[in-house]
């Protein structure tokens, strides 16, 4: 890939023959186009390394992106915006620091993630150097060991020292004074008589390898058919991407178990495996189940870790002796030294979109870091994506299925309740169906869960007396109450405020209203129909933190909690044994809205929840509310059978040309002047590409038409299967020219419609 940072090269500057001095490109965590040049004393660093550069008057980490060969390859496509420096006055690489170099795989994903989502490359490589820690040298501690001669006077005290050095190898000080029983004043006796001898030891211990020990299961025959498929896939070597697909509970976990225990079992390798999960599933129980199966915990990386943690991790992979790394997308950015599988579990699950910085979807790029690095790659979920169905349909990935639970346990009874003929009284949410469900399940000691995806008490605030809504100041937003917390907030920029007492408008006292609910609403009912009931809430205001959402699912196991009723957090991998019923609360909530991804996202979502009941030997019912029983995606959930939705919603795709039969880019126009923003969209929409297979809807004011003080409007760019829509859209940016206070962000594939 060229990059706009080479420069064409003036034949007049012999400057790259300086005598054992060479140029090198750095690409640095920043906003630039491409690659600075730097220069090197001595021999030439290996591509990839790390290397620490001056820019700006400090100092930066940086990877060696290209050496001199490259260089002059790109001269026919540089550009000449910026004068190539000669040699002898650029900057010198202040060091080249102690960790292995970036693998290619790495550095062609990020080239490549840039040229996609239209970013630049330095943004990307930021996300693979957010450990700066690891680039200072490892913290040391003195270690002392039996060196020396032994003295002549030799007290009981410092003969225990000695006695406790020889027995447990070498120590601390403080380390040997308290296994010894002594104080630290005899320990440094010795020292000082030379007996104990110091040596630095860094702080970073290498982890231990994970062993296949431990009782692995029996595979079933469909489970043994798909693992044996993966086996020769990691046998063969060589990018192998297949899907996974196996109804909730069928052992997919177990499935791809074995293919990370044929990795590590191949002999002469030091194979790495990257395991991808949704963030909130980590906390889930895959780190036992890995652990009770290999012997030790896997290595994990997620966005809340500890900054020692997170130094010995991003070495542990670049080292190479941290050979399976569990963690959210942002582990696809790890400097692995040799990664020899990649696993995607829920690989639907619409948080592998990243949409903050830089846009990109982690499953999709992890398919591309897998082929770069020519291996094989395993995306699995009960519900995929039509994106991977649809590579499964054009022959791209191996499609390997399970239709069965595990063990006999068969899929929940579906019902679904019409909510126009099976009323709750007013003010209340729950339908006399699933209360009664509720009651018998209470009644036989057995788990129930109900499922609302929104936080809150209320998702609306409206004065009786004069109509106003609550609204947030800064967003298109209502203001959702927390009565837990006496608030309003906005769920999409955090503004909050005490909840008033009168209308703000009107200044009636007591005439503000909840209007509809949210989980903690359903909370208080639940506990109104069930005084004694125990009742947990899961949602991400409950459970802040990993340690919380970890001792709340440890409560659900040990059967100290009744009914679960919980936001989205609920639907992901859990599987709790004692949980027999699911209760959909309202299942019209997510086709509200209607964009394109609707009908696909529902559908996954409460399939994912139901799939939550009856995992074990007793059965599983599922309630689903709703006032569009005739829904297809009601219909499918309650026929137990996906293929027709599946079909029919993906033609409609097809006959619409959207994806994954067609492309799709969002431009979304912000800024705090809404009079330049509406400008600047209507010359973006004047300046748009006319190319057969392309057409360019908007500009329109976005579904969130202010968010965070800025206003905002939308493009969408539609494009043909197997059109190049980054090169168009460059080209028309660049046409459209300078914005000036406008911010213009492409979303490539855009999961997001607001
Ligand atoms: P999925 O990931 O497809 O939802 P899991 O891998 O979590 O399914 O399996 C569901 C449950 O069934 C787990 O408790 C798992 O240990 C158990 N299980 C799956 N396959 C087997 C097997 N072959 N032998 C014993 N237990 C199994
Ligand atoms: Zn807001």
């Amino acid at each position: 890939m060229q990059l706009d940072a080479f420069q064409k090269q003036d034949p007049d500057q012999q400057s790259d023959s300086f005598e054992g001095q060479h140029r090198v490109a750095v690409l640095l965590p920043m906003p630039l186009k491409g690659p600075l040049d730097y220069r090197v004393d001595g021999d030439c660093p290996p591509l990839g390394s790390f290397v620490w550069v001056k820019v700006g008057g400090k100092v930066s980490p940086g990877v060696v992106w290209d050496l001199p060969e490259e260089i002059s390859g790109a001269e026919e496509n540089a550009t000449s915006k910026t004068k190539q420096y000669p040699l002898h006055k650029l900057k010198l690489i202040e060091n080249i620091i102690d960790v292995p170099p970036m693998r290619d795989d790495l550095r062609q994903t990020i080239d490549f993630v840039a040229h996609y989502t239209l970013s630049d490359p330095g943004l990307v490589l930021r996300m693979a150097l957010s450990t700066r820690q690891a680039f200072k040298a490892t913290p040391i501690k003195m270690v002392y060991f039996a060196g020396g001669e032994i003295p002549e006077r030799l007290t009981p005290p410092r003969q225990r020292a000695l006695d406790a050095v020889k027995g447990h190898g070498a120590m601390t000080v403080r380390q040997i004074a308290d296994v010894a029983g002594v104080g630290e004043g005899v320990v440094r006796g010795l020292i000082s008589c030379g007996t104990l001898v110091g040596i630095e030891q860094g702080v970073d211990k290498k982890y231990q390898q994970p062993k296949v020990t431990g009782q692995w299961p029996t595979l079933n025959d469909e489970q043994h058919q798909a693992a044996t498929a993966l086996l020769v896939n990691i046998k063969e070597g060589g990018f192998k991407p297949a899907l996974l697909e196996g109804v909730t509970g069928s052992g997919k976990t177990e499935v791809y178990f074995e293919a990370i225990k044929a990795v590590l079992e191949k002999p002469y390798h030091d194979g790495q495996v990257m395991v991808l999960l949704p963030e909130i599933a980590l906390t889930s129980q895959w780190l036992d189940r890995f652990e009770a199966r290999f012997g030790v915990k896997p290595v994990v990386w997620h966005s809340n870790m500890g900054t020692a943690e997170r130094r010995r991790a991003w070495k542990g992979v670049a080292e190479g002796h941290a050979r399976v790394v569990v963690g959210a997308r942002s582990a696809l950015f790890l400097p692995f030294r040799d990664l020899a599988l990649i696993i995607v579990d829920e690989e639907h699950d619409p948080s592998f979109k990243q949409e903050e910085g830089v846009f990109y979807h982690a499953r999709d790029m992890a398919v591309v870091r897998a082929s770069f690095k020519k291996i094989p790659i395993i995306l699995a979920s009960a519900t995929p994506s039509y994106e991977s169905l649809h590579n499964v349909e054009q022959g791209k990935y191996q499609h390997l299925t399970m239709r069965l639970r595990h063990g006999g346990a068969t899929l929940p009874d579906v019902s679904l309740v019409d909510m126009r003929l099976d009323q709750p009284p007013s003010g209340r949410w729950i339908s006399p169906s699933l209360e009664k469900a509720l009651a018998e399940k209470l009644e036989q000691k057995q788990q129930a869960m109900l499922f609302l995806n929104r936080r809150g008490y209320a998702p609306l605030t409206l004065c009786r007396t004069c109509g106003e809504r609550l609204t947030c100041p800064h967003c298109t937003s209502w203001l959702v109450e927390h009565r837990q917390r006496g608030q309003v907030l906005c769920h999409h920029c955090g503004y909050g405020m005490r909840t008033p007492d009168e209308c703000p408008e009107c200044h009636e006292e007591g005439s503000l209203v909840p209007c509809g609910p949210g989980v903690e609403r359903i909370v208080e009912e639940v506990g109104n129909l069930f005084p004694e009931a125990r009742i947990l809430s899961m949602t991400s205001d409950t459970l802040p933190t990993t340690e919380e959402t970890l001792a709340a699912i440890d409560q659900i196991i040990s059967g100290s909690v009744d009914i679960i009723v919980g936001t989205q957090i609920v639907t992901k991998g859990y599987h709790f044994p004692g949980l027999t019923l699911v209760g959909v609360i309202d299942a019209d909530l997510g086709l509200k809205g209607g964009d394109l991804r609707a009908g696909e996202r529902t559908w996954q979502q409460l399939s994912q929840v139901a799939g939550r009941a009856g995992r074990d030997s007793a059965k599983g019912n599922v309630y689903i509310q709703t006032y569009q029983p005739d829904h297809p995606v009601n219909e499918a959930l309650k026929a137990g059978d996906q293929q027709a939705f599946l079909k029919a919603d993906m033609e409609s795709r097809q006959t619409h040309h959207m994806p994954p039969f067609g492309r799709l880019a969002a431009l979304i126009v912000s800024g705090p002047d809404e009079g330049l923003v509406i400008k600047a969209a209507r010359r973006l929409a004047a300046t748009a590409p006319h190319y057969k297979g392309v057409g360019v809807l908007g500009p329109a004011p976005a579904p969130l038409a202010l968010l965070r003080g800025q206003y905002r409007y939308r493009l969408l760019m539609k494009a043909e299967a197997g059109i190049a829509l980054q090169k168009m859209i460059r080209q028309w940016l660049e046409k459209a020219g300078k914005m000036g206070k406008v911010r213009v962000k492409v979303d490539i594939d855009p999961y997001s419609f607001f």
